[in-house]
Protein backbone atom coordinates (compact mmCIF):
# COMPACT_ATOMS: atom_id res chain seq x y z
CA UNK A 1 0.00 0.00 0.00
CA UNK A 2 1.28 3.48 -1.31
CA UNK A 3 2.06 5.67 2.44
CA UNK A 4 -1.47 7.33 3.92
CA UNK A 5 -2.64 10.74 2.86
CA UNK A 6 -3.99 11.45 6.54
CA UNK A 7 -3.92 9.46 10.00
CA UNK A 8 -6.57 10.48 12.85
CA UNK A 9 -5.98 9.76 16.00
CA UNK A 10 -8.49 10.27 19.06
CA UNK A 11 -11.75 8.90 20.03
CA UNK A 12 -12.98 7.60 17.09
CA UNK A 13 -16.50 6.23 16.36
CA UNK A 14 -16.91 3.65 13.43
CA UNK A 15 -20.47 2.83 13.76
CA UNK A 16 -19.03 -0.78 12.31
CA UNK A 17 -21.02 -3.88 12.12
CA UNK A 18 -24.63 -3.67 13.20
CA UNK A 19 -24.64 -1.70 17.07
CA UNK A 20 -22.68 0.09 19.49
CA UNK A 21 -20.15 2.94 18.59
CA UNK A 22 -17.02 0.99 17.23
CA UNK A 23 -14.79 3.04 18.75
CA UNK A 24 -11.15 2.70 17.87
CA UNK A 25 -7.63 4.66 18.37
CA UNK A 26 -7.14 5.79 14.85
CA UNK A 27 -7.85 5.88 10.93
CA UNK A 28 -5.88 6.29 7.89
CA UNK A 29 -7.16 7.71 4.89
CA UNK A 30 -6.10 7.58 1.33
CA UNK A 31 -7.75 8.12 -2.04
CA UNK A 32 -10.42 9.42 -0.59
CA UNK A 33 -11.28 6.62 1.73
CA UNK A 34 -10.64 4.70 5.19
CA UNK A 35 -8.27 2.06 4.56
CA UNK A 36 -7.27 1.69 8.27
CA UNK A 37 -8.82 1.68 11.25
CA UNK A 38 -7.92 0.26 14.84
CA UNK A 39 -5.34 0.96 17.21
CA UNK A 40 -2.94 3.53 17.29
CA UNK A 41 0.00 1.11 16.81
CA UNK A 42 -1.68 -0.64 13.51
CA UNK A 43 -2.49 2.75 12.01
CA UNK A 44 0.66 4.14 12.72
CA UNK A 45 2.74 1.64 11.28
CA UNK A 46 1.74 2.12 7.28
CA UNK A 47 2.11 6.55 7.80
CA UNK A 48 4.75 7.46 5.80
CA UNK A 49 6.74 10.87 6.41
CA UNK A 50 3.58 13.05 4.17
CA UNK A 51 0.85 11.61 6.14
CA UNK A 52 -1.27 14.18 7.28
CA UNK A 53 -2.00 14.27 10.99
CA UNK A 54 -5.44 15.18 11.92
CA UNK A 55 -5.10 16.02 15.69
CA UNK A 56 -7.88 15.67 18.01
CA UNK A 57 -8.01 17.51 21.18
CA UNK A 58 -8.65 15.34 24.00
CA UNK A 59 -12.99 15.18 25.08
CA UNK A 60 -13.45 15.51 21.08
CA UNK A 61 -14.59 13.07 19.27
CA UNK A 62 -14.90 12.13 15.80
CA UNK A 63 -17.75 10.36 14.01
CA UNK A 64 -19.00 9.78 10.20
CA UNK A 65 -19.91 12.52 8.71
CA UNK A 66 -24.00 13.27 8.59
CA UNK A 67 -26.31 12.64 5.44
CA UNK A 68 -29.59 14.28 5.46
CA UNK A 69 -32.35 11.72 4.13
CA UNK A 70 -34.75 14.65 2.69
CA UNK A 71 -34.03 17.77 1.60
CA UNK A 72 -35.13 20.34 -1.28
CA UNK A 73 -32.09 21.78 -1.87
CA UNK A 74 -32.35 24.79 -3.90
CA UNK A 75 -35.81 26.33 -2.04
CA UNK A 76 -33.41 25.69 1.26
CA UNK A 77 -30.62 27.62 -0.79
CA UNK A 78 -33.34 30.09 -1.81
CA UNK A 79 -34.56 30.55 1.49
CA UNK A 80 -31.61 30.70 3.23
CA UNK A 81 -30.50 33.87 0.91
CA UNK A 82 -33.66 35.46 1.36
CA UNK A 83 -33.74 37.95 4.89
CA UNK A 84 -35.72 36.24 7.68
CA UNK A 85 -37.27 39.54 9.68
CA UNK A 86 -39.15 37.16 12.48
CA UNK A 87 -35.84 37.54 14.21
CA UNK A 88 -35.82 41.26 13.69
CA UNK A 89 -36.54 42.35 17.31
CA UNK A 90 -36.21 46.24 15.84
CA UNK A 91 -35.98 48.10 12.65
CA UNK A 92 -32.53 48.83 13.12
CA UNK A 93 -32.06 44.92 13.45
CA UNK A 94 -34.26 44.65 10.16
CA UNK A 95 -32.20 47.30 8.00
CA UNK A 96 -28.53 45.77 9.71
CA UNK A 97 -29.93 42.64 7.96
CA UNK A 98 -30.66 44.21 5.11
CA UNK A 99 -27.27 45.83 5.03
CA UNK A 100 -25.47 42.32 5.06
CA UNK A 101 -27.93 40.93 2.27
CA UNK A 102 -26.76 43.78 0.36
CA UNK A 103 -23.21 42.94 0.84
CA UNK A 104 -24.07 39.14 -0.16
CA UNK A 105 -25.98 39.29 -3.29
CA UNK A 106 -24.67 41.33 -6.06
CA UNK A 107 -26.35 44.16 -7.38
CA UNK A 108 -28.79 44.79 -9.75
CA UNK A 109 -29.92 41.90 -7.82
CA UNK A 110 -32.94 41.67 -5.47
CA UNK A 111 -32.69 41.68 -1.76
CA UNK A 112 -36.06 39.57 -1.12
CA UNK A 113 -37.16 38.51 2.73
CA UNK A 114 -40.31 38.44 4.95
CA UNK A 115 -41.65 38.47 8.70
CA UNK A 116 -41.91 41.89 9.82
CA UNK A 117 -44.59 43.34 11.78
CA UNK A 118 -44.89 46.67 12.73
CA UNK A 119 -46.39 46.37 15.91
CA UNK A 120 -42.98 45.11 16.90
CA UNK A 121 -41.43 48.33 15.69
CA UNK A 122 -43.96 50.72 17.03
CA UNK A 123 -44.03 52.46 13.44
CA UNK A 124 -44.46 51.66 9.96
CA UNK A 125 -40.92 51.11 8.05
CA UNK A 126 -40.50 53.24 4.97
CA UNK A 127 -38.49 53.42 1.69
CA UNK A 128 -36.72 55.75 2.94
CA UNK A 129 -35.02 53.72 6.02
CA UNK A 130 -34.22 51.29 3.12
CA UNK A 131 -32.28 54.20 0.94
CA UNK A 132 -30.73 55.09 4.33
CA UNK A 133 -28.56 51.66 4.54
CA UNK A 134 -28.67 50.40 0.95
CA UNK A 135 -29.21 52.95 -1.62
CA UNK A 136 -30.54 52.45 -4.79
CA UNK A 137 -31.06 49.04 -4.21
CA UNK A 138 -34.50 46.99 -5.52
CA UNK A 139 -35.52 45.28 -1.95
CA UNK A 140 -39.03 44.11 -1.36
CA UNK A 141 -40.04 42.82 2.14
CA UNK A 142 -43.02 41.09 2.76
CA UNK A 143 -44.72 41.31 5.87
CA UNK A 144 -45.15 38.00 8.62
CA UNK A 145 -48.81 37.94 7.34
CA UNK A 146 -48.02 38.92 3.53
CA UNK A 147 -51.01 41.22 3.36
CA UNK A 148 -48.02 44.00 3.38
CA UNK A 149 -45.30 44.73 1.17
CA UNK A 150 -42.07 47.01 2.31
CA UNK A 151 -40.51 48.05 -0.52
CA UNK A 152 -37.84 50.52 -1.91
CA UNK A 153 -37.78 53.71 -3.81
CA UNK A 154 -35.99 51.75 -6.98
CA UNK A 155 -38.39 48.46 -6.10
CA UNK A 156 -41.54 51.30 -6.78
CA UNK A 157 -39.86 53.11 -9.75
CA UNK A 158 -39.66 49.85 -11.33
CA UNK A 159 -42.87 48.89 -10.80
CA UNK A 160 -43.98 52.51 -11.80
CA UNK A 161 -45.84 53.74 -8.45
CA UNK A 162 -45.47 57.39 -8.45
CA UNK A 163 -47.35 59.67 -6.92
CA UNK A 164 -50.03 60.09 -9.63
CA UNK A 165 -50.43 56.62 -9.55
CA UNK A 166 -53.75 55.43 -8.16
CA UNK A 167 -54.45 52.72 -6.12
CA UNK A 168 -55.27 48.93 -7.71
CA UNK A 169 -58.12 47.32 -7.33
CA UNK A 170 -58.39 45.73 -3.76
CA UNK A 171 -54.80 47.17 -3.06
CA UNK A 172 -53.80 50.65 -1.34
CA UNK A 173 -50.21 52.40 -1.44
CA UNK A 174 -49.68 54.20 1.73
CA UNK A 175 -48.75 58.15 1.16
CA UNK A 176 -46.82 60.92 2.32
CA UNK A 177 -49.50 63.68 2.90
CA UNK A 178 -47.79 65.26 -0.63
CA UNK A 179 -49.09 61.92 -2.59
CA UNK A 180 -45.96 60.26 -2.29
CA UNK A 181 -45.24 56.66 -2.20
CA UNK A 182 -44.07 55.73 1.74
CA UNK A 183 -42.51 52.19 0.75
CA UNK A 184 -45.58 50.19 2.36
CA UNK A 185 -47.86 48.67 -0.05
CA UNK A 186 -51.20 46.90 0.91
CA UNK A 187 -53.05 43.31 0.00
CA UNK A 188 -53.32 43.95 -4.09
CA UNK A 189 -50.52 46.76 -4.37
CA UNK A 190 -48.25 44.33 -2.81
CA UNK A 191 -48.31 42.04 -6.59
CA UNK A 192 -47.41 45.52 -8.46
CA UNK A 193 -43.98 45.63 -7.05
CA UNK A 194 -43.86 41.72 -6.88
CA UNK A 195 -44.27 41.42 -10.13
CA UNK A 196 -41.52 43.04 -11.23
CA UNK A 197 -39.47 40.44 -9.34
CA UNK A 198 -37.96 38.15 -12.44
CA UNK A 199 -37.91 34.76 -11.44
CA UNK A 200 -34.13 33.68 -9.80
CA UNK A 201 -31.07 33.65 -12.21
CA UNK A 202 -29.23 30.26 -12.60
CA UNK A 203 -26.30 32.93 -11.57
CA UNK A 204 -28.64 33.37 -8.60
CA UNK A 205 -29.58 29.46 -7.29
CA UNK A 206 -25.59 29.00 -8.12
CA UNK A 207 -24.56 31.30 -5.94
CA UNK A 208 -27.13 30.39 -3.30
CA UNK A 209 -26.21 26.65 -3.45
CA UNK A 210 -22.19 27.60 -2.66
CA UNK A 211 -23.51 29.25 0.58
CA UNK A 212 -25.92 26.57 1.40
CA UNK A 213 -23.63 23.56 0.90
CA UNK A 214 -20.71 25.65 3.60
CA UNK A 215 -24.19 26.11 5.58
CA UNK A 216 -24.87 21.79 5.83
CA UNK A 217 -20.91 21.37 6.07
CA UNK A 218 -20.91 23.36 9.22
CA UNK A 219 -23.77 21.21 10.89
CA UNK A 220 -22.13 18.26 10.09
CA UNK A 221 -23.97 17.35 7.27
CA UNK A 222 -21.77 16.53 3.86
CA UNK A 223 -24.35 14.60 1.97
CA UNK A 224 -28.12 14.96 1.14
CA UNK A 225 -30.79 13.18 -0.76
CA UNK A 226 -32.81 15.70 -2.91
CA UNK A 227 -36.23 15.58 -3.51
CA UNK A 228 -36.42 18.01 -6.00
CA UNK A 229 -37.81 21.88 -6.35
CA UNK A 230 -41.27 22.65 -4.64
CA UNK A 231 -41.72 24.95 -7.45
CA UNK A 232 -42.12 23.80 -11.21
CA UNK A 233 -39.21 22.95 -12.85
CA UNK A 234 -39.56 22.70 -16.22
CA UNK A 235 -37.32 20.28 -18.19
CA UNK A 236 -35.35 19.07 -15.02
CA UNK A 237 -33.39 22.40 -15.03
CA UNK A 238 -32.24 22.19 -11.35
CA UNK A 239 -30.20 18.61 -12.36
CA UNK A 240 -28.56 21.22 -14.74
CA UNK A 241 -27.87 23.35 -12.50
CA UNK A 242 -26.74 20.92 -9.87
CA UNK A 243 -24.11 19.80 -13.04
CA UNK A 244 -22.77 23.26 -13.60
CA UNK A 245 -22.06 23.72 -10.14
CA UNK A 246 -20.14 20.25 -9.49
CA UNK A 247 -18.10 20.63 -12.92
CA UNK A 248 -16.91 23.71 -11.24
CA UNK A 249 -16.10 22.36 -8.26
CA UNK A 250 -18.39 24.58 -6.19
CA UNK A 251 -20.53 21.53 -4.23
CA UNK A 252 -18.08 20.22 -1.61
CA UNK A 253 -21.04 18.07 -0.45
CA UNK A 254 -22.18 15.13 -1.72
CA UNK A 255 -25.85 15.28 -3.73
CA UNK A 256 -28.03 12.47 -4.43
CA UNK A 257 -30.87 14.35 -7.41
CA UNK A 258 -34.25 13.25 -6.91
CA UNK A 259 -36.40 13.49 -9.99
CA UNK A 260 -39.97 15.33 -9.92
CA UNK A 261 -43.38 13.43 -10.40
CA UNK A 262 -43.75 15.05 -13.52
CA UNK A 263 -40.49 14.60 -14.78
CA UNK A 264 -39.79 11.01 -15.17
CA UNK A 265 -40.35 11.01 -19.58
CA UNK A 266 -37.21 13.68 -19.47
CA UNK A 267 -35.24 11.89 -17.15
CA UNK A 268 -35.42 8.67 -19.00
CA UNK A 269 -34.48 10.78 -21.79
CA UNK A 270 -31.33 12.14 -20.50
CA UNK A 271 -30.69 8.32 -19.48
CA UNK A 272 -30.57 8.96 -15.85
CA UNK A 273 -30.32 6.13 -13.57
CA UNK A 274 -30.38 5.72 -10.21
CA UNK A 275 -26.79 5.35 -8.59
CA UNK A 276 -25.13 7.01 -11.67
CA UNK A 277 -22.97 10.14 -11.59
CA UNK A 278 -24.80 13.14 -13.60
CA UNK A 279 -22.34 14.96 -15.01
CA UNK A 280 -20.03 14.30 -17.94
CA UNK A 281 -17.25 14.01 -15.66
CA UNK A 282 -18.43 11.87 -13.40
CA UNK A 283 -17.51 13.10 -9.83
CA UNK A 284 -18.59 10.91 -6.93
CA UNK A 285 -20.50 14.02 -5.16
CA UNK A 286 -23.40 14.30 -7.60
CA UNK A 287 -25.26 11.09 -8.54
CA UNK A 288 -29.03 10.62 -9.96
CA UNK A 289 -31.68 9.78 -7.07
CA UNK A 290 -34.92 8.68 -6.03
CA UNK A 291 -37.97 9.40 -8.18
CA UNK A 292 -40.27 10.84 -6.30
CA UNK A 293 -44.20 10.46 -5.82
CA UNK A 294 -46.89 11.40 -3.75
CA UNK A 295 -49.56 8.85 -2.66
CA UNK A 296 -51.35 11.37 -0.05
CA UNK A 297 -51.08 14.83 1.96
CA UNK A 298 -49.83 15.77 5.65
CA UNK A 299 -51.37 15.92 8.92
CA UNK A 300 -51.40 19.92 9.08
CA UNK A 301 -53.98 20.05 6.43
CA UNK A 302 -55.69 17.18 7.18
CA UNK A 303 -55.22 15.31 3.88
CA UNK A 304 -52.98 11.99 5.49
CA UNK A 305 -54.93 9.32 3.57
CA UNK A 306 -56.31 7.18 6.94
CA UNK A 307 -57.00 3.37 7.32
CA UNK A 308 -59.64 4.77 10.25
CA UNK A 309 -61.39 8.64 9.96
CA UNK A 310 -59.79 11.46 11.95
CA UNK A 311 -61.43 11.51 15.46
CA UNK A 312 -65.10 12.82 15.94
CA UNK A 313 -65.17 13.03 12.04
CA UNK A 314 -65.98 10.26 9.06
CA UNK A 315 -63.09 11.80 6.92
CA UNK A 316 -60.04 9.69 5.98
CA UNK A 317 -57.89 12.27 4.20
CA UNK A 318 -57.17 11.75 0.12
CA UNK A 319 -55.13 9.84 -2.03
CA UNK A 320 -53.58 12.11 -3.93
CA UNK A 321 -52.77 9.96 -6.21
CA UNK A 322 -54.77 6.13 -7.30
CA UNK A 323 -52.28 2.88 -6.73
CA UNK A 324 -52.57 2.02 -10.08
CA UNK A 325 -50.70 5.23 -11.56
CA UNK A 326 -48.22 4.79 -8.64
CA UNK A 327 -47.70 1.39 -9.72
CA UNK A 328 -47.93 2.21 -13.43
CA UNK A 329 -45.01 5.24 -12.99
CA UNK A 330 -42.99 2.99 -10.52
CA UNK A 331 -42.65 -0.01 -13.39
CA UNK A 332 -41.81 2.68 -15.64
CA UNK A 333 -39.35 4.13 -13.58
CA UNK A 334 -37.64 0.84 -12.94
CA UNK A 335 -37.79 -0.26 -16.24
CA UNK A 336 -35.33 2.59 -16.89
CA UNK A 337 -33.22 1.89 -13.65
CA UNK A 338 -34.81 4.63 -11.26
CA UNK A 339 -35.59 3.78 -7.90
CA UNK A 340 -39.05 4.96 -6.63
CA UNK A 341 -39.86 7.39 -3.50
CA UNK A 342 -43.18 7.84 -2.01
CA UNK A 343 -44.44 10.56 -0.03
CA UNK A 344 -46.60 8.73 2.33
CA UNK A 345 -47.58 10.42 5.64
CA UNK A 346 -50.85 8.39 6.58
CA UNK A 347 -51.29 4.25 7.46
CA UNK A 348 -53.37 3.70 4.92
CA UNK A 349 -51.00 5.73 2.35
CA UNK A 350 -48.41 4.31 3.28
CA UNK A 351 -50.47 0.63 3.03
CA UNK A 352 -50.34 1.68 -0.05
CA UNK A 353 -47.27 2.65 -0.48
CA UNK A 354 -45.99 -0.73 0.77
CA UNK A 355 -47.77 -2.33 -2.23
CA UNK A 356 -46.89 -0.72 -4.79
CA UNK A 357 -43.39 -1.11 -4.06
CA UNK A 358 -42.90 -4.55 -3.14
CA UNK A 359 -42.86 -6.03 -6.55
CA UNK A 360 -39.65 -3.86 -8.16
CA UNK A 361 -38.09 -3.63 -4.39
CA UNK A 362 -35.48 -6.08 -4.49
CA UNK A 363 -34.38 -5.59 -8.05
CA UNK A 364 -33.84 -1.67 -7.79
CA UNK A 365 -31.00 -0.17 -7.66
CA UNK A 366 -31.47 1.68 -4.40
CA UNK A 367 -33.84 0.97 -1.90
CA UNK A 368 -37.67 2.19 -2.71
CA UNK A 369 -38.53 4.42 -0.03
CA UNK A 370 -42.02 6.01 1.86
CA UNK A 371 -41.14 9.38 2.82
CA UNK A 372 -42.28 10.77 5.93
CA UNK A 373 -43.93 7.54 7.30
CA UNK A 374 -46.05 9.30 10.39
CA UNK A 375 -48.78 7.16 11.27
CA UNK A 376 -48.04 3.68 10.46
CA UNK A 377 -50.32 0.71 11.48
CA UNK A 378 -48.41 -1.73 13.77
CA UNK A 379 -49.45 -4.46 11.11
CA UNK A 380 -47.65 -2.81 8.60
CA UNK A 381 -43.98 -2.41 10.25
CA UNK A 382 -42.10 -5.78 9.15
CA UNK A 383 -43.41 -5.16 5.67
CA UNK A 384 -40.49 -2.60 5.39
CA UNK A 385 -37.66 -4.78 5.96
CA UNK A 386 -39.91 -8.13 4.55
CA UNK A 387 -39.63 -6.22 0.96
CA UNK A 388 -36.37 -4.46 1.41
CA UNK A 389 -38.32 -0.67 1.81
CA UNK A 390 -37.04 1.67 3.80
CA UNK A 391 -38.67 4.24 6.26
CA UNK A 392 -37.16 7.82 5.24
CA UNK A 393 -38.12 9.83 7.87
CA UNK A 394 -37.69 13.70 9.47
CA UNK A 395 -38.10 13.49 13.75
CA UNK A 396 -38.32 17.43 13.73
CA UNK A 397 -41.79 17.35 12.57
CA UNK A 398 -42.57 15.61 15.60
CA UNK A 399 -42.00 19.47 17.24
CA UNK A 400 -44.79 20.96 15.41
CA UNK A 401 -46.93 17.84 14.89
CA UNK A 402 -47.69 16.11 18.33
CA UNK A 403 -50.43 18.69 19.32
CA UNK A 404 -52.22 18.22 15.96
CA UNK A 405 -51.78 14.26 15.89
CA UNK A 406 -53.15 13.81 18.93
CA UNK A 407 -56.35 15.70 18.21
CA UNK A 408 -56.53 14.08 14.91
CA UNK A 409 -55.27 10.46 15.33
CA UNK A 410 -56.69 9.86 19.21
CA UNK A 411 -55.42 6.92 20.64
CA UNK A 412 -53.68 5.92 17.47
CA UNK A 413 -51.22 8.89 17.32
CA UNK A 414 -48.97 7.79 19.85
CA UNK A 415 -49.24 3.79 19.31
CA UNK A 416 -48.99 4.02 15.83
CA UNK A 417 -47.14 7.56 14.98
CA UNK A 418 -43.26 8.70 14.48
CA UNK A 419 -42.78 4.97 15.68
CA UNK A 420 -39.03 5.00 14.86
CA UNK A 421 -38.39 2.68 17.40
CA UNK A 422 -40.90 0.05 16.74
CA UNK A 423 -39.86 0.18 12.93
CA UNK A 424 -36.32 -0.59 13.60
CA UNK A 425 -37.27 -3.07 16.10
CA UNK A 426 -39.58 -4.58 13.25
CA UNK A 427 -36.42 -4.87 10.96
CA UNK A 428 -36.78 -1.59 8.84
CA UNK A 429 -34.03 0.24 7.55
CA UNK A 430 -34.80 3.92 8.54
CA UNK A 431 -32.90 6.70 7.57
CA UNK A 432 -33.37 10.64 9.26
CA UNK A 433 -33.58 13.67 7.33
CA UNK A 434 -34.70 17.47 7.74
CA UNK A 435 -37.23 18.21 4.77
CA UNK A 436 -35.54 21.49 4.52
CA UNK A 437 -36.87 24.16 3.70
CA UNK A 438 -40.22 22.95 5.52
CA UNK A 439 -38.12 22.53 8.46
CA UNK A 440 -34.69 23.92 9.45
CA UNK A 441 -31.49 22.33 8.18
CA UNK A 442 -30.56 22.08 11.05
CA UNK A 443 -30.19 17.92 12.24
CA UNK A 444 -29.46 18.23 15.52
CA UNK A 445 -32.77 19.02 17.07
CA UNK A 446 -34.19 16.68 15.52
CA UNK A 447 -31.81 13.63 16.56
CA UNK A 448 -32.46 14.71 20.30
CA UNK A 449 -36.44 15.09 19.44
CA UNK A 450 -36.07 10.68 18.72
CA UNK A 451 -34.23 10.29 21.67
CA UNK A 452 -36.21 12.49 24.07
CA UNK A 453 -39.13 12.01 22.43
CA UNK A 454 -39.70 15.95 23.30
CA UNK A 455 -38.41 19.21 22.30
CA UNK A 456 -36.89 21.99 24.29
CA UNK A 457 -39.24 24.61 22.64
CA UNK A 458 -42.50 22.32 24.35
CA UNK A 459 -43.53 24.21 27.68
CA UNK A 460 -42.83 21.61 30.64
CA UNK A 461 -46.42 20.63 31.01
CA UNK A 462 -46.31 18.85 27.54
CA UNK A 463 -45.67 15.53 27.69
CA UNK A 464 -43.58 13.56 25.75
CA UNK A 465 -44.70 12.13 22.99
CA UNK A 466 -44.94 8.39 22.82
CA UNK A 467 -42.25 7.95 25.15
CA UNK A 468 -41.90 4.01 24.12
CA UNK A 469 -40.54 4.76 20.39
CA UNK A 470 -37.53 6.77 22.13
CA UNK A 471 -34.73 5.69 20.23
CA UNK A 472 -30.60 5.46 21.67
CA UNK A 473 -28.63 8.06 20.68
CA UNK A 474 -26.73 5.84 18.92
CA UNK A 475 -29.65 4.81 17.11
CA UNK A 476 -30.35 8.28 16.25
CA UNK A 477 -26.60 9.09 14.92
CA UNK A 478 -26.75 5.92 12.87
CA UNK A 479 -30.00 7.05 11.46
CA UNK A 480 -28.67 10.15 10.26
CA UNK A 481 -24.76 8.70 9.60
CA UNK A 482 -25.23 5.07 8.45
CA UNK A 483 -29.31 4.73 7.40
CA UNK A 484 -29.35 7.30 3.75
CA UNK A 485 -26.10 4.83 2.53
CA UNK A 486 -28.15 1.81 3.13
CA UNK A 487 -30.97 3.16 1.20
CA UNK A 488 -28.01 3.57 -1.39
CA UNK A 489 -27.39 0.02 -1.07
CA UNK A 490 -24.03 0.84 0.14
CA UNK A 491 -22.97 -1.25 3.47
CA UNK A 492 -19.95 1.06 4.08
CA UNK A 493 -20.99 4.27 3.86
CA UNK A 494 -21.68 6.82 6.49
CA UNK A 495 -19.03 4.37 8.76
CA UNK A 496 -15.74 5.04 9.31
CA UNK A 497 -14.54 1.57 8.44
CA UNK A 498 -12.22 0.23 6.09
CA UNK A 499 -13.74 0.96 2.19
CA UNK A 500 -15.64 3.58 3.73
CA UNK A 501 -15.51 7.35 2.32
CA UNK A 502 -13.46 9.20 4.67
CA UNK A 503 -16.46 11.43 5.59
CA UNK A 504 -15.55 12.41 8.86
CA UNK A 505 -16.56 15.02 11.23
CA UNK A 506 -15.10 16.09 15.06
CA UNK A 507 -17.37 17.37 17.15
CA UNK A 508 -16.14 19.45 20.38
CA UNK A 509 -17.89 17.39 22.34
CA UNK A 510 -19.48 13.84 22.93
CA UNK A 511 -23.36 15.04 22.08
CA UNK A 512 -24.69 13.07 24.65
CA UNK A 513 -28.27 13.06 26.53
CA UNK A 514 -27.63 16.12 28.66
CA UNK A 515 -26.25 17.93 25.70
CA UNK A 516 -29.53 17.06 23.71
CA UNK A 517 -31.92 18.43 26.44
CA UNK A 518 -30.65 21.60 26.35
CA UNK A 519 -32.65 24.47 23.91
CA UNK A 520 -29.17 25.06 22.69
CA UNK A 521 -27.64 23.17 19.97
CA UNK A 522 -24.67 25.11 19.57
CA UNK A 523 -21.80 22.83 21.12
CA UNK A 524 -22.73 20.39 18.65
CA UNK A 525 -21.31 21.81 15.49
CA UNK A 526 -18.36 19.99 14.32
CA UNK A 527 -15.13 21.76 14.52
CA UNK A 528 -13.32 19.98 11.64
CA UNK A 529 -15.30 18.07 8.49
CA UNK A 530 -13.84 16.05 5.77
CA UNK A 531 -15.89 14.62 2.67
CA UNK A 532 -13.80 11.80 0.97
CA UNK A 533 -10.49 12.40 2.72
CA UNK A 534 -10.93 16.65 1.75
CA UNK A 535 -10.96 19.12 4.68
CA UNK A 536 -13.72 20.81 4.07
CA UNK A 537 -14.37 22.87 7.25
CA UNK A 538 -12.39 23.78 9.77
CA UNK A 539 -12.45 26.46 12.46
ZN1 LIG B 1 -40.04 17.12 1.32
Amino acid sequence: MDHLEALVVGRIATFAGDAGYGWVEAIGIAGGRVVASGRLAEVEAIAGPRTRRIHVEPGEVVFPALTDGHVHLIDTAMAADAIDLFQAATLEDALDMVVSAAARIPAPGWIQGSGWDQRRWHRWPTAADLERVAPGRRVALRSFDLHALWASAAALAGAGITAGTPDPPGGIVRRGLDGTPDGILFENATNVVMATVPPSSPDTIRRTLRSIARAFLALGVVGVHEFGTLAPDPGNASLDLYGAAAEAGEMPIRIWAGIRADALEDAIDRGLRSGAALTPIGTDRLTVGWYKLFADGTLGSKTAALLEPREGTSEHGIFTNPAAWLEERTRRAAAAGITTAIHGIGDAAVRSALDVLSPTAMSSAFMPRIEHVQLCHPDDRPRFGRHGIAASVQPIHLREDAQGARVDWGSRAESAGYTWRSLLDAGATVAFGTDAPLEPLDPWPGIAISVLRRDPTWSADHPAFGPHEAITLEGALRASAVGPWQLLRDPLGGRLVPGSHADVMVLPVMPDDDLLRGADFGRVRPRLGMVGGDVELER
